[in-house]
Protein backbone atom coordinates (compact mmCIF):
# COMPACT_ATOMS: atom_id res chain seq x y z
CA UNK A 1 0.00 0.00 0.00
CA UNK A 2 1.28 3.27 -0.85
CA UNK A 3 2.24 6.26 1.79
CA UNK A 4 -1.09 8.13 2.79
CA UNK A 5 -1.01 11.74 3.24
CA UNK A 6 -3.84 13.83 5.33
CA UNK A 7 -3.26 16.68 7.67
CA UNK A 8 -5.39 19.95 9.01
CA UNK A 9 -5.55 22.97 7.19
CA UNK A 10 -6.28 26.43 8.98
CA UNK A 11 -4.51 29.73 10.26
CA UNK A 12 -2.73 29.73 12.59
CA UNK A 13 -2.69 26.04 12.95
CA UNK A 14 0.41 24.94 16.02
CA UNK A 15 -1.90 24.94 18.62
CA UNK A 16 -4.22 22.15 16.66
CA UNK A 17 -4.35 18.85 18.21
CA UNK A 18 -5.37 16.84 15.62
CA UNK A 19 -1.75 15.82 14.63
CA UNK A 20 -1.68 14.03 17.63
CA UNK A 21 -4.58 12.46 17.47
CA UNK A 22 -4.69 10.99 14.14
CA UNK A 23 -1.00 10.55 14.83
CA UNK A 24 -2.27 8.17 17.65
CA UNK A 25 -4.70 6.02 15.35
CA UNK A 26 -2.17 5.76 12.70
CA UNK A 27 0.60 4.30 14.84
CA UNK A 28 -2.49 2.22 16.68
CA UNK A 29 -3.38 0.87 12.83
CA UNK A 30 0.19 0.20 11.41
CA UNK A 31 -0.35 2.05 8.98
CA UNK A 32 1.72 3.70 6.61
CA UNK A 33 0.70 7.72 6.33
CA UNK A 34 1.16 10.97 8.01
CA UNK A 35 -1.16 13.68 9.07
CA UNK A 36 0.52 16.90 8.64
CA UNK A 37 -0.64 20.77 10.18
CA UNK A 38 -1.13 22.63 6.79
CA UNK A 39 -0.93 26.40 7.96
CA UNK A 40 -2.36 28.70 5.23
CA UNK A 41 -3.67 32.06 5.03
CA UNK A 42 -6.86 33.27 3.83
CA UNK A 43 -5.45 34.48 0.54
CA UNK A 44 -3.70 31.06 -0.27
CA UNK A 45 -6.73 28.99 0.39
CA UNK A 46 -7.13 28.51 -3.41
CA UNK A 47 -4.11 27.32 -4.26
CA UNK A 48 -3.32 25.02 -0.89
CA UNK A 49 -6.98 23.47 -1.93
CA UNK A 50 -5.60 22.75 -5.60
CA UNK A 51 -2.32 21.67 -4.31
CA UNK A 52 -3.66 18.55 -2.13
CA UNK A 53 -4.62 16.99 -4.99
CA UNK A 54 -1.25 17.57 -7.02
CA UNK A 55 0.66 16.83 -3.81
CA UNK A 56 -1.04 13.50 -3.49
CA UNK A 57 -3.59 14.26 -0.76
CA UNK A 58 -6.29 11.84 0.34
CA UNK A 59 -7.95 14.53 2.03
CA UNK A 60 -7.90 17.11 4.73
CA UNK A 61 -9.62 18.61 7.50
CA UNK A 62 -10.65 22.45 7.60
CA UNK A 63 -10.67 24.40 10.76
CA UNK A 64 -10.65 28.07 11.42
CA UNK A 65 -11.30 30.44 9.61
CA UNK A 66 -11.95 28.24 6.23
CA UNK A 67 -14.71 26.11 7.09
CA UNK A 68 -17.18 28.37 4.97
CA UNK A 69 -14.61 30.00 2.77
CA UNK A 70 -13.78 26.05 1.46
CA UNK A 71 -17.35 25.42 0.42
CA UNK A 72 -17.17 26.66 -3.48
CA UNK A 73 -14.32 24.68 -4.13
CA UNK A 74 -15.79 21.08 -2.87
CA UNK A 75 -17.41 19.06 -5.63
CA UNK A 76 -19.83 17.16 -3.68
CA UNK A 77 -21.21 18.92 -0.46
CA UNK A 78 -22.80 16.84 1.76
CA UNK A 79 -26.28 17.49 3.11
CA UNK A 80 -25.49 18.05 6.35
CA UNK A 81 -22.76 20.74 5.53
CA UNK A 82 -24.64 22.58 3.13
CA UNK A 83 -27.73 22.85 6.03
CA UNK A 84 -25.00 23.86 8.27
CA UNK A 85 -22.91 26.02 5.99
CA UNK A 86 -19.56 24.85 7.29
CA UNK A 87 -16.72 22.00 6.23
CA UNK A 88 -14.27 20.53 8.26
CA UNK A 89 -13.49 17.20 6.31
CA UNK A 90 -12.47 16.73 2.41
CA UNK A 91 -11.71 13.23 0.82
CA UNK A 92 -11.35 12.80 -2.81
CA UNK A 93 -12.64 9.72 -4.08
CA UNK A 94 -11.76 7.39 -6.93
CA UNK A 95 -12.88 9.86 -9.54
CA UNK A 96 -11.14 12.19 -7.69
CA UNK A 97 -13.77 14.42 -7.04
CA UNK A 98 -13.26 16.33 -3.66
CA UNK A 99 -16.19 15.83 -0.84
CA UNK A 100 -16.72 17.82 1.61
CA UNK A 101 -18.78 17.12 5.19
CA UNK A 102 -19.37 18.59 8.61
CA UNK A 103 -18.76 15.87 11.28
CA UNK A 104 -19.07 18.50 13.94
CA UNK A 105 -22.36 17.39 15.27
CA UNK A 106 -22.40 13.41 14.89
CA UNK A 107 -18.93 14.19 17.10
CA UNK A 108 -20.75 15.52 19.49
CA UNK A 109 -23.77 13.29 19.92
CA UNK A 110 -21.30 10.60 20.09
CA UNK A 111 -19.88 12.27 22.96
CA UNK A 112 -22.69 12.98 24.34
CA UNK A 113 -24.30 9.62 24.07
CA UNK A 114 -20.94 8.55 25.87
CA UNK A 115 -20.70 11.09 28.47
CA UNK A 116 -24.51 10.98 29.42
CA UNK A 117 -26.14 7.61 28.22
CA UNK A 118 -29.70 8.57 29.63
CA UNK A 119 -29.31 12.49 27.84
CA UNK A 120 -32.34 11.30 25.80
CA UNK A 121 -34.76 11.97 28.65
CA UNK A 122 -34.27 15.55 27.82
CA UNK A 123 -34.76 15.75 24.47
CA UNK A 124 -37.39 18.84 25.16
CA UNK A 125 -35.52 20.45 27.67
CA UNK A 126 -32.20 21.50 25.78
CA UNK A 127 -30.56 24.63 26.17
CA UNK A 128 -27.92 25.61 23.47
CA UNK A 129 -25.72 28.99 24.84
CA UNK A 130 -24.10 30.42 21.72
CA UNK A 131 -24.88 30.94 18.05
CA UNK A 132 -21.97 30.58 15.96
CA UNK A 133 -20.22 27.72 13.66
CA UNK A 134 -20.19 25.37 16.25
CA UNK A 135 -23.71 26.07 17.51
CA UNK A 136 -25.50 25.55 13.78
CA UNK A 137 -23.80 22.15 13.74
CA UNK A 138 -25.15 21.57 17.76
CA UNK A 139 -28.16 22.43 17.08
CA UNK A 140 -29.00 21.09 13.59
CA UNK A 141 -27.76 17.14 15.11
CA UNK A 142 -29.87 17.54 18.41
CA UNK A 143 -33.22 18.68 16.02
CA UNK A 144 -31.93 15.95 13.72
CA UNK A 145 -32.30 12.90 16.72
CA UNK A 146 -35.82 14.65 17.87
CA UNK A 147 -35.24 17.28 20.38
CA UNK A 148 -37.81 20.47 20.51
CA UNK A 149 -38.68 23.50 22.54
CA UNK A 150 -34.92 24.07 22.31
CA UNK A 151 -33.68 26.69 24.14
CA UNK A 152 -30.69 29.47 22.58
CA UNK A 153 -29.14 31.85 24.31
CA UNK A 154 -26.64 34.31 22.71
CA UNK A 155 -25.37 37.54 23.74
CA UNK A 156 -26.15 38.41 19.89
CA UNK A 157 -29.60 37.80 19.91
CA UNK A 158 -30.20 38.61 16.14
CA UNK A 159 -27.52 36.21 15.18
CA UNK A 160 -29.18 33.65 16.81
CA UNK A 161 -32.80 34.59 15.04
CA UNK A 162 -30.52 34.42 12.00
CA UNK A 163 -29.06 30.51 12.76
CA UNK A 164 -32.73 29.54 13.30
CA UNK A 165 -34.52 30.91 10.73
CA UNK A 166 -30.90 29.77 8.00
CA UNK A 167 -31.79 26.38 9.80
CA UNK A 168 -35.00 26.39 9.61
CA UNK A 169 -34.93 25.32 13.39
CA UNK A 170 -38.16 26.92 15.47
CA UNK A 171 -36.17 27.85 19.01
CA UNK A 172 -36.90 30.24 21.92
CA UNK A 173 -34.37 32.72 21.75
CA UNK A 174 -32.74 35.35 24.59
CA UNK A 175 -29.83 36.65 26.09
CA UNK A 176 -27.20 35.04 28.57
CA UNK A 177 -28.60 36.65 31.45
CA UNK A 178 -31.88 34.72 30.49
CA UNK A 179 -32.29 32.22 34.21
CA UNK A 180 -35.88 30.65 33.46
CA UNK A 181 -34.43 27.30 32.68
CA UNK A 182 -36.67 24.20 33.45
CA UNK A 183 -35.85 22.38 36.56
CA UNK A 184 -34.49 19.45 34.67
CA UNK A 185 -32.22 20.56 31.60
CA UNK A 186 -29.11 19.80 29.69
CA UNK A 187 -27.26 22.64 28.96
CA UNK A 188 -24.64 23.35 26.13
CA UNK A 189 -22.20 25.40 25.99
CA UNK A 190 -20.64 26.21 22.35
CA UNK A 191 -19.39 29.69 23.01
CA UNK A 192 -15.67 30.27 23.05
CA UNK A 193 -16.43 31.66 26.99
CA UNK A 194 -14.24 29.68 29.25
CA UNK A 195 -11.84 28.59 27.06
CA UNK A 196 -8.55 29.96 28.06
CA UNK A 197 -7.86 33.12 27.77
CA UNK A 198 -11.15 34.19 27.60
CA UNK A 199 -13.59 35.47 30.13
CA UNK A 200 -15.91 32.99 31.74
CA UNK A 201 -19.87 31.98 30.68
CA UNK A 202 -21.52 32.86 33.70
CA UNK A 203 -25.38 32.22 33.95
CA UNK A 204 -28.13 32.27 36.60
CA UNK A 205 -28.50 28.25 37.10
CA UNK A 206 -30.33 28.25 41.01
CA UNK A 207 -33.38 27.07 38.89
CA UNK A 208 -31.88 23.81 37.81
CA UNK A 209 -31.96 20.84 39.76
CA UNK A 210 -29.19 18.33 40.41
CA UNK A 211 -30.53 15.91 38.12
CA UNK A 212 -29.70 18.33 35.50
CA UNK A 213 -26.93 18.23 32.61
CA UNK A 214 -24.04 20.25 31.56
CA UNK A 215 -21.52 19.97 28.48
CA UNK A 216 -19.19 22.56 27.22
CA UNK A 217 -17.65 22.26 24.01
CA UNK A 218 -14.64 24.02 25.35
CA UNK A 219 -12.40 21.42 26.19
CA UNK A 220 -8.91 23.88 27.04
CA UNK A 221 -9.65 24.26 30.52
CA UNK A 222 -11.30 20.42 31.24
CA UNK A 223 -13.02 22.48 33.46
CA UNK A 224 -14.47 25.75 32.77
CA UNK A 225 -15.79 27.88 35.31
CA UNK A 226 -19.46 26.91 33.45
CA UNK A 227 -18.68 23.41 34.03
CA UNK A 228 -17.11 24.21 37.43
CA UNK A 229 -20.02 26.45 38.55
CA UNK A 230 -22.60 23.53 37.37
CA UNK A 231 -20.52 20.85 39.18
CA UNK A 232 -21.18 23.17 42.66
CA UNK A 233 -24.62 22.92 42.00
CA UNK A 234 -24.33 19.01 41.68
CA UNK A 235 -24.97 19.12 37.93
CA UNK A 236 -23.20 16.07 35.87
CA UNK A 237 -20.55 17.36 33.42
CA UNK A 238 -18.20 16.67 29.93
CA UNK A 239 -16.33 18.73 28.10
CA UNK A 240 -16.00 18.77 24.38
CA UNK A 241 -12.47 16.54 24.31
CA UNK A 242 -14.61 13.58 23.42
CA UNK A 243 -16.61 15.45 20.80
CA UNK A 244 -13.36 16.24 19.11
CA UNK A 245 -12.10 12.83 18.92
CA UNK A 246 -15.24 11.26 18.08
CA UNK A 247 -15.66 13.94 14.70
CA UNK A 248 -12.35 12.75 13.35
CA UNK A 249 -13.10 9.65 12.72
CA UNK A 250 -15.20 9.99 9.76
CA UNK A 251 -12.09 11.67 8.17
CA UNK A 252 -9.92 9.04 9.80
CA UNK A 253 -12.04 6.11 8.23
CA UNK A 254 -12.21 8.32 4.54
CA UNK A 255 -8.41 8.77 4.11
CA UNK A 256 -6.69 5.85 5.36
CA UNK A 257 -9.40 3.39 5.46
CA UNK A 258 -10.19 2.05 9.23
CA UNK A 259 -12.83 3.42 10.67
CA UNK A 260 -10.53 4.08 14.25
CA UNK A 261 -12.00 3.57 18.07
CA UNK A 262 -12.04 6.08 20.62
CA UNK A 263 -11.45 4.73 23.57
CA UNK A 264 -10.03 5.10 27.29
CA UNK A 265 -6.19 4.92 25.94
CA UNK A 266 -6.63 7.59 23.18
CA UNK A 267 -8.77 9.99 25.71
CA UNK A 268 -5.35 9.79 28.31
CA UNK A 269 -3.43 10.43 25.26
CA UNK A 270 -4.86 13.50 24.66
CA UNK A 271 -5.55 14.86 28.30
CA UNK A 272 -1.88 14.96 28.62
CA UNK A 273 -1.27 17.14 26.14
CA UNK A 274 -3.77 19.61 28.05
CA UNK A 275 -2.92 21.73 31.05
CA UNK A 276 -4.76 20.58 34.37
P1 LIG B 1 -17.74 31.36 16.51
O1 LIG B 1 -18.44 30.98 15.25
O2 LIG B 1 -16.76 32.47 16.49
O3 LIG B 1 -18.89 31.70 17.62
C1 LIG B 1 -18.53 32.19 18.88
C2 LIG B 1 -19.70 32.16 19.84
O4 LIG B 1 -19.20 32.58 21.13
C3 LIG B 1 -20.85 33.11 19.49
O5 LIG B 1 -22.06 32.61 19.99
C4 LIG B 1 -20.42 34.37 20.25
O6 LIG B 1 -21.51 35.23 20.57
C5 LIG B 1 -19.89 33.78 21.53
N1 LIG B 1 -18.94 34.68 22.19
C6 LIG B 1 -17.64 34.88 21.87
N2 LIG B 1 -17.09 35.78 22.70
C7 LIG B 1 -18.07 36.16 23.56
C8 LIG B 1 -18.12 37.07 24.66
N3 LIG B 1 -17.06 37.79 25.06
N4 LIG B 1 -19.30 37.19 25.35
C9 LIG B 1 -20.39 36.48 24.97
N5 LIG B 1 -20.41 35.61 23.94
C10 LIG B 1 -19.25 35.45 23.25
O7 LIG B 1 -16.96 30.11 17.13
P2 LIG B 1 -17.30 28.56 16.95
O8 LIG B 1 -16.58 28.03 15.76
O9 LIG B 1 -18.77 28.40 17.04
O10 LIG B 1 -16.57 27.91 18.23
C11 LIG B 1 -17.07 28.16 19.53
C12 LIG B 1 -16.33 27.30 20.54
O11 LIG B 1 -16.59 25.91 20.31
C13 LIG B 1 -14.80 27.45 20.52
O12 LIG B 1 -14.34 27.49 21.84
C14 LIG B 1 -14.34 26.19 19.82
O13 LIG B 1 -13.02 25.81 20.22
C15 LIG B 1 -15.38 25.20 20.33
N6 LIG B 1 -15.50 24.02 19.46
C16 LIG B 1 -15.21 22.81 19.98
C17 LIG B 1 -15.32 21.68 19.20
C18 LIG B 1 -14.99 20.34 19.79
O14 LIG B 1 -14.76 19.39 19.02
N7 LIG B 1 -14.99 20.20 21.09
C19 LIG B 1 -15.73 21.78 17.85
C20 LIG B 1 -16.05 23.05 17.34
C21 LIG B 1 -15.92 24.17 18.16
P3 LIG B 1 -21.92 36.44 19.57
O15 LIG B 1 -22.76 35.81 18.50
O16 LIG B 1 -22.67 37.37 20.44
O17 LIG B 1 -20.63 37.03 19.03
Amino acid sequence: MSFILSGVMGWPIAHSLSPRLHGFWLKKYGIEGAYLPLAVKPENLSAAISGLSALGFSGCNITVPHKEAVIPFVDELSARAKRIGAVNTLWFDAAGRLHGDCTDGEGFLADLSAVFPDWKEFKDSVVVIGAGGAARAVLVALHDVGCRNIIVLNRTRERAEVMCSDLGIEAHIAGLDWSGFSPRSLLINTTSLGMKGQPPLTLDLRALSADSLAYDLVYNPAETPFLAASRQQGLATGNGLGMLLHQAVPGFEHWFGVRPEVDDELRAYMKAALPC
